[in-house]
């Protein structure tokens, strides 16, 4: 690296640190990921609320998406300003690798519901609602074991009732997961992760 990358570098953390709330500043300088298993590929600014949840609004819901796009689409989408789109997290269909994109301490921008919005993780999984091969068994384990995480780090019930479709918000317009995602056995490996 040369001192004009270096410098660079200098600035640019100088400038995202000023742009943060005092108090969260410290822990969301550090470049990574909430769940620790995840790689921080973060959304850009433009796509989300910062915010310091749970102090800010009580964290009582995961929503479960499907992105309608690959996954390397859905963080070129989440990095893209113009997009006013986010979610926390992207599992990606082969493997079930988890990329962060949103810190959960902030408010991402994926359930089309502000009130959930502020009140919930948004995972997206890869695929398409009408193309189950898309849901592997390796994306399932992957993705139980974050919303398993999320539950225990924020109390929240390991149910239907808070483990939630983007469909089931209210005023929702998405369809997602759709009938082919398999809660029986989503919600079994959450409990058991
Ligand atoms: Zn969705």
């Amino acid at each position: 690296m040369d001192r004009r990358t270096l410098l660079r570098g200098a600035a640019a953390s100088a400038s995202a640190h000023a742009l943060l709330p005092a108090p969260g500043a410290r822990a969301a300088v550090r470049a990574t990921a909430d769940y620790p298993s995840a790689k921080w590929v973060p959304a850009s600014s433009a796509n989300f609320t910062a915010s310091s949840r749970p102090s800010s609004y009580p964290v009582r819901y995961v929503v479960v998406h499907v992105t309608q796009e690959t996954y390397a689409d859905t963080l070129g989408i989440f990095r893209n300003p113009a997009k006013r789109v986010s979610a926390h997290y992207v599992v990606r269909s082969s493997d079930g690798h988890v990329a962060q994109c949103v810190r959960e301490r902030d408010i991402a921008w994926h359930a089309g519901n502000w009130n959930y919005n502020t009140w919930s993780i948004g995972i997206e999984h890869e695929g398409w609602v009408d193309r189950p091969a898309y849901f592997t068994h390796a994306m399932y384990v992957r993705s139980a074991a974050l919303t398993a995480s999320v539950c225990d780090r924020y109390g929240i019930p390991k149910d239907r009732a808070h483990i939630i479709a983007h469909s089931e918000v209210p005023g929702a317009t998405h369809s997602d997961p759709g009938p082919l995602w398999d809660w029986v056995r989503y919600i079994r490996l959450v409990n058991f992760a």
